[in-house]
């Protein structure tokens, strides 16, 4: 089956063909370690997850390359303001990192190269550039690309050069989306860098952050690669420009395939640091929610399309993964003989469906429909005690399969016992008693006895209650 993206250097849907065969090699812009990754970025690295996992899916071995930047304006700021020397100011937020994308099921990249251990690599390039004369020194000692020098520069974004430019120059990493100009790839230090600085040819200063992921890449996956991704907002300006800055220096074709996912919006808006409306994914574990919970929200809309979260969409995915869990369950208890035909072909179909819509763009709803209709049948088989344990044992196996790309089935997660003991309701009863009769002193101390006993209890609007295991 050829599996098809849509790219977005030219805008269509296309085959994808690897620079090797059976080899996918790709290179995902990873995160700023200044803080807590927001699940607006998780959607981001969720999506290259699914990537990921559907090209292994289908039998391609992946190389997946992810950058850390650990210097910039945010982590020198950041760090100065804690006092904190920037390698141990970063290194507890890539921690963090690694810890989060863990509980969301994230398959390790090949490599998680951090940008101060790569300036070497990233002077080289400049200097490459500098000697092709795609690069120059300004006034102020910065090194800037020049646009003018390269005459595809815009081929991505496809933003109009002629209307916008006016001899701009930019010296921050980040600048608003209509301006387009000669980007910094060396700044020159000031007195905000404090004790932050490498040597260069240039004098004394830091990497631009466009330069740091051209140089990674290049030294990890080569000259030309297969596959870059990142979320909307990154393709202007800073893959123009890391295309600009590669190519410039090879003469080569950079990357073939680019990759973009939408964003993770909070009522109607860009879930963003800067505007304060996020959560970190411990915000959502603090509140009760499992990484797969959170993972299966993410999953659940395609790449291409904006999902807005919502913490409904939670609690149904606590429903619906629920609903697969109990499956899983009931699939282990079947005991019945036979060689399992009763499922053969709904589970051939709905393999199928899966297969297809995943590698049509990572069409992520039919995949899912596939899962469901799966669930449905084996249960429907199940109630008319039809499914054999060769049958229930296929079924599980098809979870396992669609399990390689989604990651959220735990179709071999033994639960525990959820059932909880008679005295235990029967206190949580008394407390709901007390509360009605607005004696509160008495509700207190049952709420102390079911803590005591390892339970906490959820007032639940209307007079209801809901017990949990602490
Ligand atoms: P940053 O740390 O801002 O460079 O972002 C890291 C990654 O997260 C990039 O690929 C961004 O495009 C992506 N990203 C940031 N905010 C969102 C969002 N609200 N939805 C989806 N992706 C996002
Ligand atoms: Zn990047």
């Amino acid at each position: 089956m050829d599996l098809r993206f849509f790219n977005t250097l030219e805008r269509r849907q296309m085959n994808f063909e690897a620079l090797t065969a059976g080899c996918a090699k790709m290179y995902t812009c990873g995160p700023t370690v200044y803080n807590f990754a927001h699940i607006g970025n998780f959607r981001a690295y969720v999506f290259e997850d699914i990537l990921r996992r559907t090209l292994e899916y289908f039998g391609f071995a992946v190389t997946q390359v992810m950058n850390l930047t650990d210097v910039d304006d945010k982590t020198i700021r950041d760090s100065r303001k804690e006092e904190l020397p920037l390698r141990e100011f970063t290194a507890k937020y890539k921690k963090a990192f690694f810890e989060d994308i863990k509980t969301l099921r994230i398959e390790p990249a090949e490599v998680y190269p951090a940008a101060t251990d790569h300036i070497p690599e990233m002077i080289n390039l400049i200097q490459t550039l500098m000697d092709k004369g795609f690069a120059y020194q300004a006034q102020d000692k910065c090194i800037y690309f020049s646009i003018d020098k390269c005459k595809d520069y815009g081929k991505l974004a496809r933003i109009d050069r002629e209307n916008q430019r006016d001899g701009v120059r930019i010296s921050t990493d980040e600048y608003a989306k209509d301006a387009v100009g000669d980007f910094a790839l060396w700044k020159a230090w000031d007195e905000a860098d404090g004790d932050v600085y490498w040597e260069s040819p240039w004098g004394k200063g830091r990497p631009g952050w466009h330069i740091e992921c051209s140089a990674m890449s290049m030294k990890y996956l080569g000259e030309s690669f297969d596959i870059h991704t990142g979320g909307v907002d990154n393709m202007f300006p800073h893959h123009e420009d890391e295309i600009a800055q590669s190519e410039s220096a090879t003469g080569k074709k950079w990357v073939n395939y680019w990759l973009h996912c939408e964003h993770l919006m909070v009522d109607g808006t860009k879930m963003s640091k800067s505007l304060g409306n996020f959560y970190t994914l411990r915000d959502l574990q603090n509140k009760g929610f499992s990484g797969r919970e959170i993972r299966w929200v993410l999953v659940g809309a395609h790449y291409r399309k904006k999902l807005n979260f919502t913490m409904d969409a939670l609690n149904q995915a606590r429903e619906t993964l629920g609903k697969f869990d109990d499956l899983f369950d009931r699939l282990r208890t079947i005991a019945a003989d036979g060689d399992g035909t009763e499922v053969r072909e709904l589970i051939d179909s709905t393999k199928n469906a899966f297969a297809t819509a995943m590698a049509d763009d990572l069409n992520i709803a039919p995949a899912l429909a596939a899962a469901f209709e799966l669930m449905r049948g084996a249960n429907r088989l199940a109630d008319e005690q039809k499914l054999t344990k060769a049958g229930a044992q296929a079924v599980m196996a098809a979870f396992r399969d669609f399990d390689r790309v989604i990651a959220c089935f735990d179709v071999d997660a033994v639960r525990e016992s959820v059932a909880i003991p008679a005295e235990v309701t029967a206190l949580a009863e008394a407390r709901a008693e007390a509360r009605k009769a607005k004696n509160f002193a008495e509700s207190d101390r049952l709420r102390d006895e079911l803590t005591k006993l390892g339970y906490a209890i959820k007032d639940i609007p209307g007079g209801a209650w809901e017990l949990k295991k602490l």
